[in-house]
């Protein structure tokens, strides 16, 4: 450990002292009692409480928009009119400081002690993307926000962990459809002293760094601490002067097109991330390796082994004792590998650092540790080098002991040594205010703390039908609002016609309508032409449907973004009949977590189709479920498990038939099912107007899955069988 730099403690971590400054310096620059929203601004906790962003949407709801709902930016941006308005409400003053009282005693709030894990020993969560807020652009997908999630509920249940990352001041790219519906990319560079993060400094105020050869040369990395209520997320930068034009460059965009870029970066997150652990004083009870892009660490645990004399194998096997490993795609594109010659490029002095002879080295990466022609497989080095490996729902968890098989010959399938933690999503990010505000009604003080267990449930059956409804309708409206503003701002950007973009603007999706909602990531597999194969049904259903997508296709990926151009070209078409269908059809743009967070509240329907067996969990679906959105899904990922009959639909995967007949036969089953079954449901009323089937599924729907898919089970799960203990 570095002089100065004493023992960590989740009770008081480093860097918190330099975020406390950070809002101070803040706070100097505005009226005396707006002070409080410079303390808020600093802690992420505050915008998952529900009059967290509410309040400084208060202070100026345009420029909130704006600055992406980053509230430093924020503060700094907002005009001073409005700040001198906002001091003189009393109200609105009174409310933030109570919650910043509240915001402090949760983060004084002492530590769960599990296994081996204590506010001295926490869990180090090593990931190259975080979704954790709109303001912190460093995630691409679901990936990312699955550990945003995770983070948020450690500190929630008081399980000690902190993040270890990469800032990437520009980010994750932005998404502009042209006229004819190609996507192009650009970025948007963030400073991060305009983000909610603040510079670790050691005991003197000096900037921590560490620092890791990459190419030959050192790379110097600052330390940024983001503050999620307890938890701590540590982002390492390498954007420093005294660093070369292509050293900075590392930690500019989240996967980098450029290979060689990328697995440098992935050489920073898992050496940097191991070395950020060090220096920060931290001596991890475990460190979870979320991907396989974080596998280098287990290099770098190896290297202090090695220097503290212990040769290769046997400081290889003592870094298997501190490692888990997550898995969370059976995609190709997720499970990169690397030649030799590429990694000797990035990596030249480590066999030298670690007292082996290269080849030596790259074994535990390949299938056939001394077939010199295979590449390392970052997964397969993360799964060596770990003492415990999970994928991400049960369905997943047997296709990845398929696929890694190979890497235990000795033992049947069924015996390889992968398990399963199911995916869950923080409720208190993705249930939207009306429903959330429902629940509190109805499920009893503290439900949230109380999430995985079924019992706190069971009062959703006794929601009158009425108030269930109203609060659907609501987050129906609130999201057909964002969709057609959105939409009117898209269209002006592309140079639509004027009296198209009125179209847009005109309420052509109507808040009485079914919606139906599909976003993620338009990776080829998640098969979004599905819907444009059928297309003409859409308007022949027998009922009114409205379809709202979302979604960004890797930049690389023809293939995906052609099926933007499909959309494209349809709304530019001239029949009659494609004119209605695009009546019912909303593309939003450049899809993130401010988007997603819309359309999972106010869609009804959620719709995944993936080519079974590839997705490998899916959690946007979650995410509708917690508003009361149902699911009608290909029987893969999670909701091979959750779906029972009752709680949704679903379409079953039949594995036997070709690709082009499965997805003929797919699109069909989905159009018959929307036809024959959901349309129907949701269009029956009594004489109050309320489709009581529909709400006994919704109720179904929170009831059975409610428990099941929240991140407090998920935690429960890594904290009891992954991080206590072996498989
Ligand atoms: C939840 C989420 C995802 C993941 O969605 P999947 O259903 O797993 O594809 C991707 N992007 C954003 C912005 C999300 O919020």
């Amino acid at each position: 450990m570095p002089d100065g730099m004493p023992r960590w403690n989740a009770a008081n971590p480093v860097g918190a002292m330099d975020t406390r400054r950070a809002a101070e310096l803040l706070a100097a620059r505005l009226p005396d009692r707006m002070r409080v929203f410079a303390e808020l601004a600093y802690d992420l906790a505050c915008f998952w409480r529900p009059e967290g962003g509410r309040l400084f949407a208060e202070i100026d709801a345009l420029t909130w928009e704006h600055c992406e709902q980053n509230p430093v930016r924020m503060l700094s941006a907002v005009p001073a009119a409005e700040l001198t308005r906002a001091a003189q409400d009393r109200d609105l003053v009174g409310r933030a400081e109570a919650l910043q009282r509240a915001l402090c005693e949760e983060r004084a709030r002492p530590f769960a002690e599990h296994g081996g894990l204590s506010a001295e020993h926490p869990v180090a969560f090593v990931c190259a993307e975080f979704g954790v807020s709109p303001a912190l652009p460093i995630y691409s997908g679901g990936l990312g926000v699955l550990a945003g999630d995770l983070l948020k509920e450690a500190s929630d249940q008081g399980v000690p962990m902190v993040g270890l990352g990469l800032y990437y001041h520009d980010g994750y790219f932005h998404q502009q459809l042209d006229l004819s519906g190609w996507q192009h990319e650009y970025w948007i560079e963030t400073p991060p002293h305009r983000c909610p993060l603040a510079l670790v400094t050691d005991a003197w105020g000096i900037p921590v760094r560490v620092r890791v050869q990459i190419r030959g040369e050192d790379v110097f990395l600052r330390i940024w601490r983001a503050e999620l209520g307890r938890t701590s997320l540590y982002l390492l930068d390498a954007n420093l002067p005294e660093n070369s034009l292509i050293a900075r460059w590392l930690t500019a965009r989240l996967y980098d097109a450029e290979r060689e870029v990328r697995l440098a970066q992935y050489a920073l997150l898992g050496i940097g991330g191991v070395r950020a652990a060090r220096a920060l004083g931290i001596a991890p009870a475990v460190i979870h390796l979320n991907e396989g892009h974080a596998a280098f660490a287990a290099f770098e645990l190896a290297r202090e082994g090695v220097a503290e004399g212990l040769d290769f194998e046997s400081a290889f096997e003592a870094a298997r004792e501190q490692l888990v490993f997550t898995t969370h795609t059976p995609v190709a594109a997720g499970n990169e590998t690397y030649s030799s010659e590429e990694i000797w490029r990035v990596l030249d002095g480590l066999p030298q650092a670690l007292g082996v002879d290269p080849e030596q080295l790259l074994g535990p990466g390949r299938f056939a540790p001394h077939d010199r022609g295979e590449p390392l497989g970052l997964t397969v080095l993360a799964l060596r080098a770990s003492r415990s490996a999970n994928g991400v729902s049960r369905v997943h968890g047997g296709v990845a002991r398929g696929m890694w098989h190979a890497l235990w010959p000795g033992r049947a399938v069924e015996e390889v040594p992968i398990g399963h933690v199911t995916n869950g999503v923080h409720v208190p990010t993705w249930m939207a205010p009306p429903m959330r505000e429902l629940l509190d009604r109805h499920l009893g003080a503290g439900w949230l703390a109380r999430a995985a267990d079924p019992q706190t449930w069971e009062g959703v059956a006794e929601i009158p039908d009425a108030e269930l409804w109203g609060a659907r309708n609501a987050m129906r409206s609130e999201a057909l609002r964002f969709v057609r503003e959105r939409g009117v701002v898209d269209a002006l950007r592309r140079s639509e016609a004027l009296s198209q973009v009125e179209t847009v603007g005109g309420g052509y999706l109507s808040p009485d309508v079914l919606t139906l909602g599909f976003a993620r990531r338009l990776a080829s597999y998640k098969r979004l032409d599905l819907l444009s194969r059928e297309a003409g049904r859409f308007i022949a259903l027998g009922h009114p449907v409205q379809l709202v997508v979302a979604g960004k296709a890797h930049p690389r990926d023809d293939e995906a973004k052609r099926l933007l151009v499909d959309a494209g070209r349809r709304s530019g078409a001239t029949g009659a009949r494609i004119e209605e269908v695009m009546r019912h059809l909303a593309f939003v743009e450049d899809y993130d977590m401010a988007v997603a967070r819309q359309l999972v509240a106010g869609c009804d329907v959620w719709l995944n189709m993936p080519r079974p067996p590839l997705e490998a969990s899916g959690t946007s679906g979650m995410k509708a479920m917690l508003n009361g959105g149902l699911n009608l899904s290909v029987l893969d990922g999670w909701w091979a498990e959750a779906f029972d009959g009752a709680n949704g639909w679903a379409i079953t995967a039949d594995p036997a038939e070709n690709e082009e007949a499965r997805d003929g036969r797919d699109a069909r089953l989905y159009f018959d099912l929307l036809e024959g079954e959901v349309l129907p449901l949701f269009y029956e009323r009594d004489a109050e107007g309320i489709p009581r089937g529909w709400i006994r599924r919704i109720k179904a729907s929170l009831m059975t899955n409610g428990p099941r898919y929240c991140a407090t089970r998920m935690l429960d799960d890594y904290v009891r069988s992954v991080y206590g203990k072996r498989w």
